[in-house]
């Protein structure tokens, strides 16, 4: 049986949150896809390049997941990688109601799509890629919310693009 599913995201950059994720969905199903978003609404704060290349650091060594870009519909790109769901964590309700409505979404235009969600797990209920860039923006510590393997790189990395947004106020 085919059992590749999609965990879909921006990833700017990949947490701790995302990697608890991916983690026990690599030991739920066949194949996973980690599928990083290259157009974006928000412009991103690290490049394509680099949130694949953290996701790599932080999952690459996971047998069974494959880390790639991605642009384009989710629905057509899950019936070209021949994937049966998408599998998104939920953290607080106020997640439900978006990913709910992507949910149903997704399902129409691909009727063979399921969405399966991972409830976040206690520690990361609050946990957003947003949150991190802020905190390191500020100069705080952000080793409790990204692997360990990447943190001092994105660290440096918010903290020029901080500098330089400051420097030309
Ligand atoms: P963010 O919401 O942090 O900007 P993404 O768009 O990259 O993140 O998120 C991709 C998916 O990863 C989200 O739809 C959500 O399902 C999941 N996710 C993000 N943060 C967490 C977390 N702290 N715990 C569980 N799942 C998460």
């Amino acid at each position: 049986m085919n059992n590749t599913v999609i965990c879909p995201g921006s990833f700017d950059p990949v947490t701790l949150g995302h990697v608890d994720i991916i983690k026990r969905a690599s030991k739920m199903f066949d194949k996973v896809i980690v599928a990083v978003l290259v157009n974006m609404s928000k412009t991103p704060s690290f490049t394509i390049d680099e949130r694949i290349g953290f996701l790599k650091k932080a999952v690459g060594d996971i047998e069974n997941v494959e880390i790639v870009g991605f642009s384009g519909l989710l629905a057509d790109y899950a019936k070209e990688r021949g994937a049966k769901a998408v599998v998104k964590g939920l953290r607080a309700m106020s997640d439900f109601e978006y990913e709910f409505q992507m949910a149903l979404t997704n399902k129409k235009l691909n009727p063979e799509l399921d969405t399966v969600f991972l409830t976040t797990d206690s520690q990361y209920m609050y946990l957003s890629s947003s949150m991190v860039k802020q905190i390191a923006s500020l100069g705080g510590d952000i080793s409790y919310f990204v692997p360990a393997c990447i943190h001092e790189q994105v660290f440096e990395r918010l903290k020029i693009t901080e500098t330089r947004k400051d420097l030309s106020k």
